[in-house]
């Protein structure tokens, strides 16, 4: 609580019900379930930790190509 929240670009995360998932930071699609997190995504999730952003196999393959 009260942690300043620095523009740093970081993982996306939806959260319903308990069972969050992690978006695709460009196109939100999401990209796993809560269940399927790795330690660091669940700290991510939980805000205690820093993930990078995430990106879906398509906007992978386009921050490649450009
Ligand atoms: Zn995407």
């Amino acid at each position: 609580m009260g942690k300043i929240n620095y523009m740093k670009p970081k993982a996306k995360f939806k959260f319903n019900n308990g069972n969050g998932a992690l978006l695709c930071s460009k196109c939100s699609v999401i990209i796993k379930t809560g269940r399927d997190y790795t330690k660091e995504e669940k700290e991510a999730a939980y805000g205690d930790g820093y993930l990078e952003p995430q990106y879906c196999n398509k906007c992978k393959d386009e921050l490649q190509k450009s």
